[in-house]
């Protein structure tokens, strides 16, 4: 075997587990890396659209998308275009300055959604806590610095951050790092009367997920967003959503929330933003955000030139004409196949569910077998809670690469069909 490590170690000499997903009999290997991931035993050397080349010399169809991040897929020209010409120009230079490229990102988000201000970060999980400071902020900003929980939901996930971990509330990951970090306050998703009465006079906001990504593709019912829109109101509580995983065009929509025909005071994002640059934003409306004033809140890399190019030319390709139009088509395309799929393989697949470019396969044996079932027939996807196996494609999928998932998903179901 090839040797990927330094220091005379060859890959299968044990030292930390490495996880290989798809065959479980071939022993661990060797990494340097710390290992909290369970990794497959998959490294790829180039990608191409919707597609990942592999240093195994296959070719794999992309339906995890770097997870949700890789929106135009791999080596997208106009990106590839836009980090070139920027990085012969300037890559960093600190938030003392006026960033143009950042001002001009900020522009478009505003004309694009609820929000009239952004901070620009790195990631998910810091673009959510900074929206909970921008929540607590604004309550003492109004003379109620006794606002400060925040109601959140069962099943939600909101990046691995001490606080975004005890938002979220998943006991896996608050395990072992000593007492959750306090302030907030978990109700059932999609239950408004649970949430109602779990509001005091500390709240300040809600916290919820459009669409719960990773606890298993869980699309917010319409009449609940609504509902939390009038809850908020009436008590004068902040609406957050995290669309970090859902948001990005993702359901056909620049914003999940759209299709409630409602919007947030805050929103958090990140995933797609970038389309593979790491890039993260939280978003408010002025009046939501009139507590984050001169260093209130900062970022060393959060909006350098560098990222803010990449992410300018990301919303070249989502906001040209027709391309939101192109992945609800694609979207809706998808979902018809994936009922199918289900219909035809009950012992596999129990149903499909989802918005658009973001889909779950709820699966009847341990979703993690249907993974790594997929990789021997070449297509990627990844895990959600709840036993399904997520569909994250770049958006710029046509049917086409929908017909041929569906061709891997048959094929690995047949596969996973007990016999007799
Ligand atoms: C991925 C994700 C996050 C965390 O993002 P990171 O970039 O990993 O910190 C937060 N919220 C949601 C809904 C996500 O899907």
């Amino acid at each position: 075997m090839r040797k990927l490590t330094g220091k005379g170690q060859s890959l299968d000499t044990p030292r930390f587990p490495l996880t290989r997903l798809h065959d479980e009999k071939v022993s661990p290997v060797t990494t340097a890396v710390m290992p909290t991931y369970g990794r497959a035993d998959l490294a790829f050397e180039r990608g191409e659209g919707p597609y990942l080349f592999a240093t195994n010399g296959r070719r794999y169809l992309d339906f995890c998308g770097g997870i949700a991040v890789d929106v135009l897929g791999h080596a997208h020209p106009h990106l590839v275009e836009a980090l070139r010409a920027q990085a012969g120009k300037l890559w960093h230079v600190s938030n003392l300055y006026r960033i143009p490229e950042q001002e001009r990102l900020a522009e478009r988000l505003a004309a694009t959604s609820f929000a009239d201000t952004m901070f620009f970060c790195n990631s998910g999980a810091e673009a959510v806590e900074g929206g909970l400071k921008l929540c607590r902020k604004y309550h003492s900003a109004n003379g109620h610095p006794e606002r400060w929980r925040v109601i959140t939901c069962t099943g939600s996930f909101h990046g691995r951050t001490l606080a975004t971990i005890a938002a979220a509330g998943n006991e896996k990951h608050l395990a072992g790092f000593g007492p959750k970090y306090d302030g907030f306050d978990m109700v059932p998703f999609g239950n408004l009367n649970i949430l109602r009465t779990s509001i005091t006079p500390e709240t300040a906001a809600i916290l919820v997920e459009p669409i719960q990504g990773e606890g298993g593709v869980h699309p917010a019912d319409m009449d609940y967003m609504r509902g939390l829109r009038k809850v908020a109101d009436e008590f004068g509580l902040l609406l957050f959503f995290d669309e970090v995983q859902c948001g990005i065009g993702r359901t056909g929509k620049l914003w999940a929330h759209q299709w409630a025909g409602i919007a947030p005071d805050v929103m958090a994002i990140a995933k797609g933003l970038g389309g593979g640059f790491p890039v993260g934003c939280f978003m408010a409306t002025a009046e939501a955000a009139k507590g984050m004033t001169p260093g209130t809140h900062g970022s060393t890399f959060g909006g350098n030139p560098l990222a803010m190019s990449v992410a300018n030319a990301v919303l070249d390709v989502l906001l040209a004409d027709g391309f939101l139009d192109h992945v609800g088509r694609v979207g809706k395309y998808l979902r018809s196949r994936l009922d199918d799929l289900a219909k035809r393989h009950p012992a596999v697949f129990k149903e499909a569910r989802g918005v658009g470019l973001m889909q779950g396969l709820v699966c009847v044996p341990e979703c993690g077998k249907v993974v790594s079932r997929l990789y021997e027939e070449g297509m990627l996807t990844v895990v959600a809670g709840d036993n399904v196996v997520r569909l994250l494609p770049p958006l710029i999928i046509e049917e086409s690469h929908v017909d041929e998932a569906i061709a891997c998903l048959d094929r690995a179901a047949a596969a996973l069909t007990p016999a007799g």
